[in-house]
């Protein structure tokens, strides 16, 4: 770890600002998923423990600069009473008179929650008098944000240039397992990479292929590389911008990349849809893949289980719809009997895995999606960056 740490730093008696990420899921006020919120536990308490006072600010959905209570952060913060055991302040700001006045009066070893911050539109501006106002809360400030770390915002990115900056412990968990998997994975290293759009992941495909040992490409992205090899996909997903990349890719890659040999096509993407699997070979031209067929697993998962490193961003089918779950959930099998270190990526990884029953199996959940991908990309995460080196 390159970076200094809550461990690093005194915060005893101190006011600490803590960047988290608690933008769950959420339907009509209730929290449907709070795994970010149980997430960020171990940085809150190990702070309370060092006699800290703590306060805690974070965005909650897309209020596109504007308060909007729709957005308000009130039922996080007692959800976080619950899981803490323990009061926690919530304040109607996150700036102001009001919330200066009231952060200084807080009891000492107290916990506080401020309202969304992207009510503000400073905010993703990054603006430096937004980011100094929020500075002027705390003494110390702790980025503990991995899933926003890829945005260079205000509470992400300008705060930590006024306070001394330095890492939560889930931050140090993600920069810790996502960066040995990159520099230093024990071999063999394998990623796998699913999902719907080849866009959105040639960059990680352009910075795992020279140092994977193979990579495994199934979900609907396949079949943009099955059609450059001059397979016909029938109606399955295409993105057609990405074909040359396909193309250029497969050439470079030798035998790393490791395709579907097998697929499960239906006429339509609804529950319980009419099945057939056909080779890749012979998909009808009416249907459309869902997902990798038995043999694919198969492969896929003799390749996974005798590998020591596994990264893996994006299901290998529509999980959500049964029966088009049974590839991923044949992988996730693999990886779990396989005693490699599983890091998985991305909010659809993480759900199939919670929902297919195998996320207490794997090494690493990463709660970034987009942040797990850029850093995956090889990319300097504004949020990290900006921390204190060790
Ligand atoms: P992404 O955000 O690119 O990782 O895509 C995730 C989505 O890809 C999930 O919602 C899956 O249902 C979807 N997906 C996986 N396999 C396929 C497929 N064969 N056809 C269409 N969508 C798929």
């Amino acid at each position: 770890m390159y970076k200094k740490t809550v461990r690093d730093i005194d915060v005893k008696g101190k006011r600490v600002l803590v960047r988290v990420d608690f933008n769950v899921p959420m339907q009509n006020g209730q929290i449907t998923d709070d795994r970010r919120i149980r997430e960020s536990l171990p940085t809150i308490q190990y702070l309370l423990e060092q006699g800290a006072t703590v306060i805690l600010i974070s965005h909650f959905g897309r209020p596109k600069g504007q308060r909007n209570l729709e957005f308000s952060l009130r039922p996080v913060a007692e959800r976080l009473a619950q899981l803490l055991g323990r009061p926690v302040q919530f304040f109607e700001d996150c700036v102001g008179e009001a919330v200066e006045q009231g952060v200084q009066s807080l009891p000492s070893n107290s916990v506080a929650l401020l309202e969304n911050v992207r009510f503000h539109p400073e905010e993703e501006a990054n603006d430096p008098d937004f980011a100094r106002a929020l500075a002027n809360l705390g003494e110390v400030y702790v980025n503990d944000a991995f899933g926003s770390a890829h945005r260079a915002h205000a509470s992400t990115e300008g705060v930590a240039h006024f306070l001394p900056a330095v890492a939560g412990l889930l931050m140090e968990k993600e920069l810790r397992y996502l960066g040995q998997a990159l520099s230093n994975p024990e071999r063999p290293f394998v990623a796998i990479l699913g999902g719907a759009k080849v866009h959105d992941k040639i960059g990680v495909i352009q910075n795992l292929l020279p140092k994977v040992d193979k990579l495994l490409i199934g979900g609907g992205m396949a079949f943009t590389f099955l059609k450059a090899q001059g397979y016909e996909i029938g109606k399955s997903l295409l993105d057609g911008e990405s074909l040359e990349f396909a193309a250029q890719i497969l050439t470079q890659a030798g035998d790393k990349i490791v395709l579907p040999s097998d697929v499960v096509v239906a006429p339509v993407l609804e529950p319980n849809a009419p099945t057939q699997v056909v080779p890749v070979s012979q998909i009808p031209k009416d249907q459309m893949g869902l997902d990798i067929g038995p043999d694919t697993a198969r492969a896929f998962g003799e390749v996974v289980r005798a590998a020591r490193t596994v990264v893996w961003n994006g299901p290998l089918g529509v999980f959500e719809t049964p029966p088009f779950e049974q590839g991923t959930r044949a992988v996730l099998h693999a990886l779990a009997e396989s005693g490699a270190v599983s890091i998985l990526g991305g909010g659809d990884t993480a759900a199939a895995a919670e929902q297919l029953g195998f996320a207490d199996e794997m090494t690493h959940i990463s709660t970034g999606g987009g942040a797990s991908l850029e850093f995956l990309e090889g990319r300097v995460l504004p949020g990290v960056a900006a921390l204190q080196d060790k």
